[in-house]
């Protein structure tokens, strides 16, 4: 399994969570961890190699730079975690002189590989490494409202008393506060919700709308209660490079430049994509209200109003 090797850098909460999920499920045959902190790296790079035992042969190594030449795949999350209190948008500062620094390194050593960005925020700083990089936009890949849609799913879930993964829906576009959730195409059992009793449930506006201020919230909820949030980023950075890696085409809800779709472009947000070994293949055209667009424009609005405020580049 060598062939998927996978590195992760920025090895705190989220780092680590992710190279757990990695390894548990044997997703990645080997893993490079690299930290600005080299023991740190260092350390969860042991404690994950010994469980191996119990998992299966995941190589996991501490490394530099050039250790990830050959890695398919390449996570960032480093960088400054979120303050209670503080929003998405104000850690851009804090964080993208630190990404420019990562962009040059991965394009000298890991050209090739797809970039999956979940540092915060995530929209910018994939925006800042399509920018800066050599590599093709395609294969720079945020996070972004993957994890609000995995929220919005297990609450919807909750709600219905189905399985999450039997609820299809989405949030889309900036993954903070200015997300908007799409509820003119969000199904079960291919029944839309605003039209149907599900499981003798009604589609109840203010259940639905508390619903989805919990996802947008849930960030600020988890921090206040535990400091950070990393085990579902964790799950979901797996899942990611796992289809990238098996080359599954799967649609997510991951930031990208929409290149033209919604009359979006010159930014990264969230809509759904085709995702496989080539990163993101094809942008999906879901069908929007004529409200989700107007919250879709006011969202890319604001991503485009802190880009417009940055000074980055070559
Ligand atoms: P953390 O402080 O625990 O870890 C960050 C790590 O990055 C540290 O170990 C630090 O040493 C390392 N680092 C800093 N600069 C580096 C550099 N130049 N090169 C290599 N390593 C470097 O933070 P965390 O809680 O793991 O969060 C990491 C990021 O993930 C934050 O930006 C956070 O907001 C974000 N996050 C994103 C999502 C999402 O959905 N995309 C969810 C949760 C957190």
């Amino acid at each position: 399994m060598a062939e998927n090797a996978v590195g992760i850098i920025g090895t705190g909460h989220v780092g680590v969570a992710a190279a757990y999920a990695l390894f548990q499920r044997q997703i990645a045959g080997r893993l490079i961890l690299l930290d600005a902190d080299r023991h740190r790296a260092e350390g969860e790079a042991m404690d994950l190699m010994h469980g191996q035992a119990l998992v299966g042969r995941v190589s996991v190594r501490a490394g530099d730079y050039q250790d990830l030449a050959g890695c398919r795949v390449v996570v960032v999350c480093a960088g400054v975690g979120q303050k209670p209190g503080e929003s998405r948008l104000d850690l851009l500062n804090r964080n993208a002189a630190v990404f420019q620094e990562i962009t040059v390194r991965l394009d000298r050593h890991v050209p090739d590989a797809v970039v999956v960005v979940a540092t915060n925020p995530v929209d910018i700083l994939t925006s800042v490494m399509q920018r800066l990089s050599t590599r093709s936009p395609e294969r720079v890949i945020g996070t972004g409202t993957m994890l609000d849609t995995s929220r919005f799913r297990a609450l919807l879930g909750e709600y219905y008393d189905v399985n999450p993964r039997s609820v299809h829906a989405y949030i889309l576009g900036e993954h903070g506060d200015s997300e908007i959730s799409v509820w003119s195409s969000a199904t079960i059992g291919g029944l839309t919700l605003r039209d149907n009793e599900i499981n003798g449930r009604p589609f109840d506006a203010a259940a639905m709308n508390e619903i989805f201020q919990r996802v947008r919230g849930a960030a600020q909820d988890i921090i206040r209660c535990k400091g950070y949030t990393n085990t579902a980023i964790g799950l979901v950075i797996a899942y990611l490079v796992r289809v990238i890696l098996e080359d599954q085409k799967s649609v997510l809800a991951v930031s990208v430049d929409p290149g033209g779709r919604y009359s979006l472009s010159g930014l990264c947000l969230s809509i759904p994509c085709v995702v496989g070994a080539g990163g993101v293949e094809a942008t999906v055209p879901t069908g929007l209200s004529a409200e989700e667009r107007e919250g879709l424009s006011a969202s890319a609005a604001v991503l485009r109003n802190s880009l417009a405020g940055m000074t980055f580049g070559p």
